[in-house]
This record gives structure tokens, sequence and C-alpha cells, in this order.
């Protein structure tokens, strides 16, 4: 209780540290995102300076999220000097509210060219500022949003911003439809569980892959994977643990609310969930946890690998965004109650999300799209590129009642009994669950579960909290015209749930049957990230966000962009990482294997021209041939790399080209090396194994 959120400037530290009119000033924008008196900023920039200083930090830093996907700071120490040649510590209301870093040098999308620099930065106060010890130095830091000179978002965070309030607007005019007077916003909350891969530090200073591109280009199956099932939530090693132990006292100390913590199904692999916060705070909050995971795992000689797909053949990491709807008097909008069929409000909700998701599948189907999370979707891994809702048995019970003209009945759950008479007797959930939906309800929160393991969730968000908006401001529209509400709100929930029942699915989402049955249905199956980019700047696209105000049509296209770039960059660089490591390490350890079997082959016949050498006479041709193949395919590699390279087409067709040809090639080429891999003696393969790095922890 002491250590929680000691590095915070949380609301008791406001309301002990500002004057009583400041801080009711500055609460209310705050909770009810009244404008931000620009007067109270003096105030609070004197005394977060001064709290900052006796916790012993030397500088400030407007702390961002820009289109990298990462955050970002430039840090500013409080001196400033005095005619007697010392200094004094200040920090003005000024520096507080606006930063100016020069906006040129992260991704823009062509919004920015390099000689428009600038940006600007501003104070962000519904989520606290936080001090940040790094190696002993200490940094207030202060979350801030980005835009450039001409006001469009450069960052994460403004879309995010204003998704929440386009959600609030519209669900309050359905709320107020419903006779609710007293809520006078609607937040979304958001639990991000996050799964991360830990391997030894030596065996990753050894990979130059895993270092560059955060996974392995390179590596053989070990005799063992994850078939035995016996990690998941095993016995947590000593080593792990500790790590866990100094990652929750971190978290803690910066207000993070970090709570469950498991081994995770694959060798190496484990899982950390915070509670739920506001989707604003829950998403800084996942930024830095991921950013503390890299840093706290370095002090136990561990490496912390975020990456979706770090090791073929066995299990990747995702992000499980939990999802919901609250007032900003604490109703839980999608809360059944006992009995969900009278409850009428929340089947609006639930039926707003399930239009939302149906209508909109592409863009949140884009929302998960990384370089990355190719690798599980719809292709290494089980769960496909499909969107569709689980809903469990009683609530598909009650949507089958809604499209059959009205409901009269939930299911109940019932109690299970274990059979031992010592053993508790346990209430039944309403609904079992399922693992392998992409987009689950939980008993009062839909689980996003497509969301790559790196990737911040501010994207996802934006377009679920956007789509489930615009659906509710149709809801509303109807609503508020009609003569009778009643009759009304049965038709259109009527309609929802007949309409949209397609993208209902509760069986097995990795099953093949599924996809053929989707695709029976018309659900889009989006496969890659080239082809869910696109979806960004169609038409309709462009009218949702506009309308809603979350983003402009040239800010879309920035995006575009910036994904499209990314995905080639990316390709690009694990092409170039494959061939260095092609060329410097394995091609040169495989020579000296062959190298060495020639030569025993001519010590033994020479010493005895009975002797049998057909061993590794076998060996050495088999190693030669795939040598020689091998030495093939990195050239190839090399030329189609800069063939991409050298596109000078649309974007599209450049990352198709990355996609179909030069991914290919990679994959070529690993086949190759992954067997070699299994004939060269171990003593000679020049980079760490995958039993290494998934088993030596
Ligand atoms: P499971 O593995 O069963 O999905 P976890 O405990 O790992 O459960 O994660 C569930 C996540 O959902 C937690 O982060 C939790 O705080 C979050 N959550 C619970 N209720 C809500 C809600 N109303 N809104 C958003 N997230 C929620
Ligand atoms: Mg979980």
């Amino acid at each position: 209780m002491e250590i929680f959120g000691a590095n915070v400037f949380n609301d008791a530290v406001m309301r002990e540290r500002l004057p009583k009119n400041v801080y009711k000033s500055l609460s209310n924008t705050i909770d009810k995102g009244l404008p931000l008196d620009p007067s109270v900023a003096e105030v609070v920039a004197n005394a977060m300076k001064d709290w900052a200083i006796e916790k012993g930090a030397t500088h400030f830093t407007h702390w961002f999220q820009p289109m990298t996907g990462f955050t970002a700071e430039k840090h500013d120490s409080f001196i400033s000097p005095t005619s007697d040649g010392k200094v004094i510590m200040e920090f003005s209301g000024k520096e507080l509210i606006k930063g100016e870093p020069d906006a040129s040098s992260f991704p823009s999308g062509g919004l920015r060219a390099t000689f428009e620099a600038r940006g600007y930065t501003a104070w962000d106060c519904t989520s606290p500022a936080f001090i940040k010890e790094d190696g002993g130095a200490k940094i207030l830091c202060i979350p801030t949003a980005f835009c450039s000179y001409t006001g469009e978002a450069l960052d994460k965070k403004t879309p995010l911003l204003r998704s929440m309030e386009a959600l609030s607007k519209q669900a309050i005019r359905v709320l107020r439809l419903f006779g609710n007077e007293t809520s006078t916003r609607v937040i979304t909350t958001v639990g991000p569980e996050q799964e991360y891969f830990l391997i030894d530090k030596k065996f990753y200073d050894n990979r130059m892959d895993l270092m560059l591109t955060g996974r392995t280009l390179f590596g053989a199956m070990p005799p063992k994977g994850q078939e035995l099932e016996d990690h998941y939530f095993g016995s947590i090693k000593e080593r792990v643990a500790a790590f866990m132990k100094e990652l929750n006292i971190e978290l803690w100390k910066l207000g993070i609310l970090a709570k469950t913590q498991h081994n995770e199904v694959a060798p190496g692999q484990f899982e950390i969930a915070p509670i739920f916060a506001s989707t604003n705070i829950a998403t800084d909050h996942n930024q830095l946890v991921m950013d503390v995971m890299k840093k706290v795992a370095i002090r136990h000689d561990l490496v912390c690998l975020l990456h979706e797909k770090p090791f073929a053949g066995v299990n990747g990491s995702g992000k499980h965004n939990n999802w919901s709807l609250a007032t900003d008097d604490g109703q839980n909008l999608l809360e059944p109650g006992n009995t969900p069929h009278e409850n009428a409000q929340f089947l609006t909700f639930l039926c707003a999300v399930i239009k939302a998701v149906d209508d909109y599948a592409e863009l949140l189907r884009l929302s998960a799209a990384n370089p990355g999370n190719d690798h599980r979707l719809g292709a290494n891994e089980a769960p496909p590129a499909i969107i569709s809702i689980f809903l469990g048995e009683q609530m598909s019970d009650i949507l089958e009642q809604l499209a059959n003209g009205g409901v009269k009945s939930s299911k109940q759950g019932g109690t299970i009994t274990v059979g031992v008479s010592t053993l508790p007797t346990l209430v039944k959930d309403v609904t079992d669950r399922n693992r392998t939906s992409p987009f689950a309800f939980t008993g009062n929160k839909f689980e996003f579960r497509m969301v790559p393991s790196s990737l911040s969730i501010a994207g996802p968000n934006v377009v679920l909290n956007t789509i489930v908006a615009e659906v509710l401001s149709q809801i509303a529209d109807r609503l508020e015209q009609a003569t009778d509400f009643n009759t009304e709100l049965q038709k259109i929930l009527g309609e929802i749930a007949r309409n949209h029942k397609r993208i209902i699915f509760d069986g097995n989402g990795y099953s093949e049957e599924w996809v053929a049955e989707a695709e029976k249905r018309g659900l889009p199956n989006i496969k890659s990230m080239v082809d869910a980019v696109p979806h960004l700047i169609t038409e309709k696209s462009v009218k949702l966000f506009e309308k809603h105000n979350v983003f402009s049509e040239v800010e879309l296209h920035s995006r575009y962009e910036i994904l499209m770039e990314q995905y080639c960059k990316q390709i690009n660089i694990e092409a170039q990482t494959m061939i260095h490591m092609a060329k410097r390490q394995i091609l040169p350890a495989v020579v000296k294997y062959a190298t060495n079997l020639a030569a025993s082959i001519n010590t033994i016949k020479n010493a005895s021209a009975q002797a049998d050498v057909s061993a590794q006479e076998d060996i050495l041709n088999e190693v030669s041939a795939l040598l020689a193949s091998f030495k093939q395919k990195v050239y190839n590699l090399e030329a189609l790399a800069e063939e991409a390279k050298a596109m000078e087409e649309d974007l599209y067709k450049k990352g198709v080209f990355y996609r179909d040809v030069v991914f290919k090639a990679m994959n070529s080429l690993r086949a190759d090396a992954d067997k070699l891999e299994t004939l060269v003696d171990a003593e000679l393969w020049p980079i760490p194994t995958y039993a290494q790095m998934l088993f030596m922890l």
C-alpha cells in the first residue's frame, strides 16, 4: 500500500498540494471533461516541480506516443541560472502545458516535410504525471498529445481521446432516452492482458535476428515444444519469479494495477494483466508496462521479447483487450444483471456493439494488424483472421428471441456439484468461455483477443470506440424521432438481431469448418496486414471517422502511408538481417563442417584403404548439396530485396511484393538453414538454438 502510486502525481497528491480552487478546477477537467483553465497551469506546475524534486527528479519531459508505436521523451532539467553563478529549480505553467519537439523526425506519413519541423505536445491532464526511474535517473514525465504545426494528430493519443469523446457523446444521448439524467459522461474501460517471452540474455546477445527484428529468422524446432502442455499455469521458475516480483514493484510505484501473472502456453512464455482503467490511462500504462518489462528483465540477465512470433513452431504472443463502457457514476453498461431480457438498456448497448463489429469488421481487423501478427492470424497459428463474436449460450438465446420478435426469458446458470461431499457446490457462470473467439462477450465486457502483443492498444480502441459511437448515434437518431419509444426500440433490436446474426459464432473458431462457414456467411477473411491497411482509406472509413471527428481524411491517408511503409521496412530489415547472418555466420560454419568431413575422409582413407567412410561421405554429400542450395537462395533473396527497395510504384503494390516475393524467399532460405542446423556439428553452429533459448531460463 505504501509503494503503490509512490511515483505518481495522482489525485491524493494533488488534493494535498494544490490550493482548493485550483484542485477543484483541475478535477472538473479530469473528471467531467470541462475545458482546462490555463490560469491553473502555473500553480499546478509549481506543485508538480516541488513534488518531483522532493522525490529526487532533476528533469522533466513531455512524454508522448508518436506513430513509431513506442513512447518518446526529451529531457529538460529544472535548472535555471542566477546572477551569482548558481542555479534555481524552475518549471513554468507554459512548460507544463505546451512543448515543442521537432516533429520532422517522427513518422508523419507525408503530413510533414523535413523542413517543416514544428510540432507541439499538449498536456493531457486526464492521465497523471509520473516519475520514471531509469538507472537511478529520475525524470518527471508529463503525458501529452502530439500534433503538427497545422493541427493534425501525429500520435496515438490524440485520436484515442477524440474517440472517447465521440463515444461518450453518443452513449449519453442513448442513456438520456432511457431516462438517465444523472450520468454526465460515458468512459470506455480497458484491461489489457499482455503476453511475452523471456530468454537468457547471453543467447539474445548472440542472435542478431532477435536484436534487430525481435524474432528468430532461423532456428530448427527443438525435440520438445509445447506439446505436453506442461508450461501453461506451471510452477514459476525462481529466476522468472524474481523478475516478476521486481516488475510488480516497479509497476505499482507507477500506479499501475498489476494484478495477474502466470506461465503461458509456450515454453518461456508468460502473461501479466492489470486491473482495468479508463482507456486513456490503460493505454499509457500498457506502454509503460512494455517499457518497464524490458528494463527489469535486463537487471536479471534476461531479455523480454514482445514480438508476436519470436519463435516458429510454438505459440506467439498477443494482447487481450478487455473493453467495456461505464458511466461516470459507476454503472457498467455491459452488465446484464440477473435478468438481461428485462434490461432493455443493456440489450441496446449489447446490440450496438454487435452491429458495430459486423458493420466495420474490416476496420477492427485492421486495428490488429502489424507485421508480427501476420505470422499468427490465419497463418502459422490457430486463430483465423476472421472477425466473429462469441456471445455464449444465454446471450445467443436472447438474441435469437429478439430476432423472433421479443424476449421473454433468460437461461440461468445453475450449479455444479463436483461429486465429493467435502468440496463446495459451485455457482455456474451463465456462459462457458470460448478461447477461440476473436471477440468474446465475457459476462460484463468484451474481450478483443486479436491484438498483437507489441502494438499500442490505442489503435484497436480508437476503432472500437468510434464504430460503437456510430451505431449508438444511429440508434439515438431513430429513438429521438420515435413516437413510441418501446415499439421503436423493439424494432431496432429485432432488426439488429436478424441482420447481424451472421457475426455471431459460438463454435470452435480454430477449425477448418469455421473458415468455410464464415465465407458462406460473407464475413471478411483478411489474412495479411497489406490487405488490411487499405480499409483505412475507403470511403466508408473516411465518412465514419470524419463524422465523429476522430480522424480527418488527411490524417487517415497519412496513417495509411505510415502503416504500409512500416510493413515494407520491417520485411526489408528482416531480409537484410537474414542475408547478413547467412553470409557471415551460417555459410562459414557449414563450409567449416564440410571441410572437416572432407579432411576426415581423406585422413581415414590415407590411414586405411579398407576403412568404411561411407557415413562421412553421405553426410558430406547431403551437407554440400544443401549448402549449394542455401547459397543460391541467399543471393536470390539479396537480389529480390534490392528490387523491392527500388520499387517506386504505389505503396500497396510494394507491400504486396514484399509479402508475396521477398517474404516467400525468406521462408525458403530459412528452410535450408534449419535443415542444415540438424546436420552440422553442434559445436560449430554459430547461433544459439531453440532448445537453449526456450528452455534454459
Ligand atoms: P481472463 O484470463 O479470464 O480473461 P484476466 O484476469 O487475465 O482474465 O483478465 C481479465 C481482464 O479484464 C483484467 O485486466 C480485468 O481487469 C479486465 N476487466 C474486468 N472488468 C472489466 C471492465 N468492466 N472493463 C474493462 N476491462 C475489464
Ligand atoms: Mg488471461
